[in-house]
């Protein structure tokens, strides 16, 4: 295989889907050329057409809605019916911004006194390069662009290799809502290039700034290219969320969604909850009614309604999980459901429940990107506390407690970008999402994440 082609293949099958040549550097050159042509118009387009450029995008995502979703779960494998909900996800976001695109980027006024007027505006910095994983392949994308697109910035899409067909049909689509040619546009990378690339990107005059979801090798990667090009940057990293259920909780309840917030999208996501650390009065209760509803799920075609869980992304994925499942057990973790991959074509993984886990176990202090829950038994809320704040990650906390009182104590003791009281964590349009520590910085959706990437300029006139 030669480093110019990349190639993706179908995850449930194994079958290659297609093949796609690589952009050399003058094909790329020429991209950058055109997008910082195309942001520099849109800059200056009206807000009211900014606007509805997203209600257009909206109305196109639900026109497509189902290609969309196809193409997804034949890339990464996703159950379609999840794949579906990335697509609405993403239009709640556009007519979200729409909404509120006055109130947003409306210049301030601001009291300075007598002698003079002040304000503040909301000003588009041009082209941001945007590196993007495979496993919400549309809506990882959305999240940062229709911000971006109303803000008046151009956006250069480097998506994961994986998903290459779903990004240039995003880019397609969007023209197809009416976005000026050249606002939006691709690179089709190999995996072999892509750091020589993104670091000449990043460092080009023609980019303001660099956002990355993704590894933290990779954050690291691309916030030093960005740190040397003095570029504001925005990582949205890995995580290792604990998911807490302390004695006063509804432990049946909190089972029950402990399913759905670990084992949604084949437990491949950054907010997945990963580590499960239960008081003992509720620890039974709860472990018991967690493995019956795993050993429930079902695993199959993600084309089929009743699929609960697809294959993993990439083969490579499920030998890491297994060597954090093989590690794990070794070190004295208990097996309760699943611990191995399925037989048969596709990267499919038993759904797995590991007990008795703790610090120093491979599931507990690294990020099991899978469908691995590693459950701890805590003492009391102290313990409980001490165990959620073992990571080096930093992205939500999800606390189950009949008293709110008692979950955001225990809250205070953890450091996270999110905190969900009796429910899973999730993203929403309407909420600023990040991480703290090694999870990243800066925030995406909401206020902030409009203003990320726009010049907050002060005017002083007299
Ligand atoms: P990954 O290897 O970091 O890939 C993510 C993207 O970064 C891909 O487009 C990848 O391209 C690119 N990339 C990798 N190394 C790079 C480098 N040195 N310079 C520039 N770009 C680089 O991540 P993954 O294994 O696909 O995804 C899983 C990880 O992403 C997990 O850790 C997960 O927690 C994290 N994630 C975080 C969030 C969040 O919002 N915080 C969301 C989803 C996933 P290539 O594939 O070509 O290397």
């Amino acid at each position: 295989e030669t480093s110019s082609v990349v190639v993706t293949t179908d995850p449930t099958t194994g079958r290659e889907l297609a093949r796609y040549d690589a952009m050399n550097d003058a094909s790329i050159d020429h991209v950058l050329d055109e997008v910082a042509v195309a942001a520099r118009a849109w800059g200056r387009t009206p807000l009211t057409e900014r606007r509805a450029a997203l209600d257009s995008v909206a109305d196109r995502l639900l026109a497509e809605r189902e290609s969309v979703a196809a193409l997804i779960t034949a890339e990464m494998g996703k159950p379609l019916r999840e794949a579906r909900a990335e697509v609405d996800k993403s239009v709640t976001t556009a007519r979200w911004y729409a909404r509120h695109a006055d109130s947003l980027l409306t210049p301030t006024p601001v009291d300075v006194g007598p002698d003079a007027t002040a304000w503040v505006t909301h000003e588009p910095i041009g082209p941001v390069l945007a590196v993007m994983p495979w496993n919400f392949p549309l809506w990882q994308v959305m999240r940062f662009a229709l911000p971006a697109i109303l803000a008046g910035n151009g956006i250069l899409l480097k998506h994961s290799p994986d998903v290459t067909g779903s990004a240039l049909g995003f880019e397609a689509l969007l023209e197809r809502a009416g976005l000026p040619r050249h606002v939006f546009r691709t690179f089709v990378v190999s995996e072999r290039d892509v750091a020589r690339v993104t670091d000449a990107v990043v460092a080009d005059d023609r980019v303001a700034g660099v956002t990355l979801t993704g590894s933290n090798r990779a954050g690291a990667s691309v916030g030093a290219a960005a740190g040397r090009a003095a570029k504001p940057s925005v990582l949205e990293l890995g995580g290792s969320d604990a998911f807490v259920v302390l004695a006063d909780a509804d432990a049946e309840r909190a089972a029950e969604v402990a399913v759905r917030a670990r084992f949604t999208n084949a437990g491949q996501s950054c907010v997945c909850a990963k580590r499960f650390v239960v008081a003992a009065e509720v620890a039974e209760h709860f472990t018991e009614a967690f493995v019956a509803r795993v050993r429930a799920l079902r695993v199959g075609d993600p084309t089929d309604d009743h699929t609960d869980l697809g294959p993993l992304a990439r083969p490579d994925l499920r030998d890491v999980l297994q060597r954090q499942v093989d590690a794990s057990v070794a070190a004295g973790a208990e097996l309760l459901a699943g611990g191995h991959p399925i037989d048969g074509p596709g990267n499919f993984y038993a759904p797995t429940v590991l007990a008795a886990t703790a610090p120093g176990m491979a599931v507990f202090d690294e990020e099991t990107f899978g469908p691995v829950a590693a459950v701890a038994v805590a003492r009391d809320d102290a313990h409980a506390a001490e165990l959620a704040a073992a990571t080096t990650f930093g992205l939500g906390l999800s606390v189950w407690s009949g008293s709110r009182e008692r979950a955001l104590d225990l809250a205070r003791e953890v450091t996270t970008g999110a905190v969900f009281v009796n429910a899973m964590v999730a993203s929403d349009p309407r909420l600023p999402f990040g991480g703290t520590r090694r999870s990243g910085h800066g925030r995406e959706l909401a206020a902030p994440g409009l203003h990320a990437f726009m010049n907050q300029r002060t005017f002083w006139a007299v």
